[in-house]
């Protein structure tokens, strides 16, 4: 056994909780994960939290790389949910502009940019509750176009019975995203117009259709430590780990109930990461949404915790960038290749 393991078992075992794990601590196919052993890694010393997690990405990634995504909004706005962290719902005023569902040429053109700009997957989203049966074949078709490009292709669309996943998957499909957004017990607090049962069966048709599954969450939205352990776990207890598990620092949007609430320290941040990779050890960790807000010394203190994905967003599609550019040069000084 590896000695980081055996310290971290012995150091696990050094608390009274009952509900610490026995002898078994196989980082790579764990799922029976509990919230006190979770909570003990969160309170790790920074130092060695993110050792742990740096020298099991090492053993699973090249620590070097990091998977370029572009994301590309092809619907937005009005959406009948209630997230209260989102402006595309219809339920919050923020100004924003919304479109119905963008013509396949057009997509067709951000896509061949995000490839000439170095993305290796196109994930497009629409703000929709669920997918409708009348939106499948024109959804499959732009699958279809996207996948011809040579790029991987990932959407994220709501709700998705069986039949739709399967649909999907046969169109090319790669990936499906669909977030749980935070704990079971957190997620009334954020979404009351679905179930975080409604999640999980989404992710079980996905998974079920052969898709690869994308699912993280959201931390900053004022929820506690302990639903950020308990969000991860159910992520890593599910019958396969996500394929991608994007983690997202909440974005302040003016007009969404979350507008004011407090930041979550940076560090936090970092600490969630360590702790997703230590548990996800093959996923690919996202660092998402909230890039905009970290530095640089920051984010890549994320690299070294283990993420090694990132998202170009759309606006980023544009011909001048200067997001995509400070990217650029954050991989050059930090001597890591983008893929
Ligand atoms: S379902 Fe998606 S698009 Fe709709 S409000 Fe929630 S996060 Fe926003």
């Amino acid at each position: 056994m590896p000695y980081y393991l055996e310290r971290i078992m012995k150091e696990l075992c050094q608390t009274e909780s009952t509900e610490l794990p026995v002898l078994s601590y196989d980082f790579n196919t764990r799922h029976d994960w509990k919230v006190a052993e979770v909570e003990q890694l969160f309170v790790l010393p920074f130092s060695d939290l993110v050792f742990k997690a740096a020298e099991i990405h090492r053993q699973n990634h090249n620590p070097n790389a990091v998977q370029i995504s572009t994301l590309l909004s092809i619907k937005t706005g009005s959406c009948p949910e209630n997230c209260k962290y989102c402006p595309q719902s219809a339920h919050y005023n923020t100004g924003l502009e919304k479109s119905a569902l963008m013509e396949i040429s057009k997509i067709l053109d951000a896509a061949k940019a995000a490839k000439e700009a170095g993305a290796s997957r196109f994930c497009m989203g629409a703000a929709w509750r669920n997918l409708h049966d009348r939106d499948v074949k024109k959804i499959c078709e732009i699958v279809d176009a996207v996948k011809k490009t040579g790029l991987e292709t990932c959407m994220t669309l709501g709700m998705l019975t069986d039949s739709q996943s399967k649909k999907l998957k046969d169109a090319g499909l790669d990936y499906y995203n669909h977030n749980i957004d935070s704990s079971p017990e957190f997620y009334s607090e954020i979404i009351s117009t679905r179930s975080f049962e409604d999640r999980l069966n989404t992710l079980k048709n996905v998974r079920e259709a052969g898709l690869n599954v994308c699912s993280g969450g959201i931390v900053g939205m004022g929820e506690m430590r302990e639903d950020r352990a308990k969000m991860l776990i159910v992520l890593a207890n599910l019958p396969k780990h996500p394929e991608s598990v994007p983690i997202n620092m909440l974005v302040k949007v003016k007009g969404t109930p979350l507008e004011k609430v407090e930041d979550l320290d940076q560090f936090e941040f970092v600490r969630t990461i360590a702790v997703a990779r230590i548990m996800m050890p093959k996923s690919v960790v996202r660092l998402s949404a909230g890039r905009e807000n970290m530095n640089e010394q920051t984010q890549a203190l994320c690299f070294l915790a283990g993420a090694n994905s990132i998202f170009y967003g759309e606006k980023l599609l544009t011909t001048s960038n200067p997001e995509m550019e400070r990217d650029r040069r954050l991989f050059e000084k930090l001597g890591i290749a983008g893929k």
